[in-house]
């Protein structure tokens, strides 16, 4: 169990999965990189609308208008051509994890960096700063820093592997189940309590597998006013994904699980004295089946 929160790397250029520095790193100087660098400034210069500029304006036109053209005869529904460019311009800075912004705001910047003026009215000093700010975003974006949030039951590692698919449902079903651990007589408050939640993170590994993109959990603002008295507090929501964001889904979120739950149990091929002992305990706790553990996995 860490509760440290862990910095990972991701290059936004190759979308590749969150890595520690050093391998970060490695992946910078492969050559897959060097290679997709320059796909990447290729399309930068061909599509987004900001560089346009550095190409003689008939040349882009001409281009682009033929492109436009013959996508029109394989697409049915295409905007036209000025919204055509708009979209094509954001989906490569979409693509490439590119934060462009108005190129104002990066004058000084490249002042600072460069040691020269830069007065955007004049043809050759913008010439220049576009060139420079095209590789600013492509570096910008080659390493984005991401901090994961610290977990307070569950394992980082574990949930790393979840989010990467490094482990399977399967895998972390045998897991849970060769790690329940059982009530016994001679059990304190405090022992029986600390199986619990050992069970309960365990099954909460694979329900996360299994619905991390389904449910999201919030706190939310619910104001109520009685008798002219207005109160504020915060109220534990489940949504699920793609659907209705007003209304508190945990009924139905439990019941989703415990199906999920209940299936993965019916389906285990060769069943024991233990796994016998879970299902009859699942079955017993059902109507007590609580999210609260889970609520820090779907934030
Ligand atoms: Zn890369």
């Amino acid at each position: 169990m860490t509760t440290l929160n862990r910095t990972t790397y991701i290059c936004g250029i190759c979308n590749t999965n969150p890595d520690q520095l050093s391998h970060h790193t490695a992946h910078l100087n492969s050559k897959t990189h060097q290679e997709q660098k320059i796909i990447c400034e290729y399309n930068v210069r061909r599509y987004v609308v900001d560089f346009l500029y550095l190409v003689n304006n008939n040349y882009w036109g001409i281009y682009l208008q033929n492109e436009y053209l013959d996508e029109r005869m394989r697409t049915e529904t295409i905007p036209i051509f000025e919204d055509w460019v708009v979209k094509k311009s954001y989906d490569i800075e979409k693509k490439y994890n590119l934060k462009n912004n108005y190129s104002e705001c990066y004058v000084s910047k490249y002042e600072a960096e460069t040691h020269k003026k830069c007065d955007l009215n004049d043809e050759i000093d913008k010439i220049i700063f576009l060139d420079w700010k095209i590789m600013y975003l492509i570096k910008q974006a080659e390493t984005i820093q991401k901090t994961e949030r610290s977990l307070k039951h569950f394992d980082n590692e574990m949930i790393h592997k979840i989010n990467n698919n490094e482990i399977t449902i399967d895998e972390l079903f045998n897991n849970y189940v060769n790690c329940f651990c059982f009530n016994d007589d001679n059990d304190n408050y405090n022992d029986r309590r600390a199986k619990i939640i050992k069970n309960n993170i365990n099954l909460g590994y694979i329900v996360y597998s299994n619905f991390k993109n389904k449910f999201c959990f919030k706190f939310v603002d619910i104001v109520t006013t009685v008798l002219g008295q207005t109160e504020k507090r915060k109220s534990p929501y489940w949504f699920i994904k793609d659907e209705d964001l007003t209304r508190d889904k945990s009924h139905q979120i439990k019941k989703l699980i415990i199906a999920f739950i209940q299936n993965l149990l019916d389906n285990v091929e060769e069943e024991n004295e233990k796994i016998t002992k879970i299902k009859n305990k699942f079955l017993s706790g059902q109507k007590n089946f609580s999210l609260t553990i889970l609520q820090e996995l779907f934030k």
